[in-house]
């Protein structure tokens, strides 16, 4: 690439950001690296409108990485509940403890230490040093990429290391030496706002001039789609048991695996009886089983078929004391707990009388 080129991109994209781009995000307003990281990290995978106030209540609840080091998990879990994705909120609770503990408490202003932290991979290091502390970095967003691949004309799936690699190269020939916070957040802004997935708004578009995909009218094609693949199919039974005062049983998953370390219902296999589940879990028999409803969960390797059966018990079981991984809940209790949203959404249409239906099984 020519430096005529690298320039005249990186001009375009900071007079089209100094006209049209975002700058009163919540967390543009004091951008701290530890208030850009949390933001990157929920923006991940996750539109902006949605992150909006979650962050404000993470930030409001933890103001600084010491706050979010020595918060318990489940008060934290319980405020990243509904943002999907749990793995980065783990990721953010370690990655907290380890800068107080191996950087006092000190937000780390060097790229390789970032890089060192869970959860935090080269395009968010990136951002967190660009956008906070303006140090010359690229980034390489889903935006970023989808933007690059039809300005530059790269073909083939950003999933492949190959094309991932030529993108990561263009990114960092066309990264200017001044202004990097406002071209990186302007990249970002174009991808959101004008170069989207489905329709661009090139007319308006300040790199259209010189977009190859404009020019040979293959914005649909370019970024090349991930090959196409049968998503695989799993089936659980989620047991929603109630004592007779009510009390609903939540236990917590294992910290690895799917919604790892948050509060679910108890499952058994499709095939598997309740009452063996009682008799042996439980030590009681109950009064009443009845299947209520089903819904289906897409995530992003595998869709799961959620069969819902209500447990009812006409006695206390004997296990009744709550512990670390099992607890009966009172109705006003359940908001206090990180679940998964198939689970919150269960258990908001048993309290309300909904049925249990999201339309998607049979
Ligand atoms: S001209 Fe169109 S396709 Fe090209 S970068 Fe701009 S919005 Fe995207």
């Amino acid at each position: 690439m020519t430096a005529d080129t690298s320039e005249w991109f990186a001009e375009a994209v900071l007079a089209w950001f100094d006209r049209h781009g975002r700058k009163d995000l919540p967390w543009q307003r004091d951008p701290s690296p530890y208030r850009v990281w949390v933001s990157e990290i929920m923006l991940q995978q996750t539109q902006v409108a949605v992150v909006i106030p979650y962050f404000e209540r993470f930030v409001a609840r933890f103001p600084t990485v010491a706050d979010l080091a020595g918060a318990p998990e489940d008060r934290l879990m319980a405020l990243w509940s509904g943002l999907g994705y749990y793995a980065r909120a783990r990721n953010l609770h370690r990655a907290a403890r380890l800068i107080r503990d191996l950087h006092g408490g000190a937000f780390p202003a060097a790229i390789d230490l970032l890089l060192a932290l869970p959860g935090i991979g080269r395009s968010t290091a990136g951002a967190v040093l660009s956008l906070a502390l303006d140090q010359r970095h690229p980034i390489l967003d889903g935006n970023v990429k989808r933007v690059l691949a039809r300005a530059f004309g790269v073909e083939g799936w950003p999933g492949q290391r190959a094309v991932l690699d030529r993108l990561w190269t263009l990114s960092e020939q066309l990264t200017p030496t001044r202004r990097v916070g406002a071209y990186n957040q302007g990249m970002m802004d174009l991808g959101a706002t004008l170069c989207t997935r489905r329709a661009p708004a090139c007319d308006r578009c300040p790199l259209s001039e010189r977009c190859i995909a404009r020019g040979s009218n293959r914005q649909a094609q370019l970024p090349s789609p991930r090959p196409r693949r049968t998503q695989p199919e799993r089936a659980t039974l989620m047991l929603l048991l109630v004592d007779p005062a009510g009390g609903i049983l939540l236990e917590r998953r294992p910290e690895s695996g799917i919604w790892g370390g948050l509060w679910s219902l108890p499952e058994i296999a499709p095939g598997a009886e309740p009452r063996d589940w009682c008799l042996s879990r439980l030590g009681v028999l109950p009064a009443r089983v009845e299947m209520i409803g089903a819904r289906r969960h897409s995530f992003s390797h595998f869709n799961l078929d959620i069969r819902i059966v209500r447990v009812q018990l006409d006695s206390m079981p004997a296990c009744i004391a709550d512990d670390r991984d099992r607890r009966w809940l009172s109705r006003g209790d359940l908001a206090a707990l990180g679940m998964p949203a198939p689970v919150k959404a269960i258990l908001d249409a048993f309290q309300a009388g909904r049925p249990q239906q999201n339309g998607d099984v049979s």
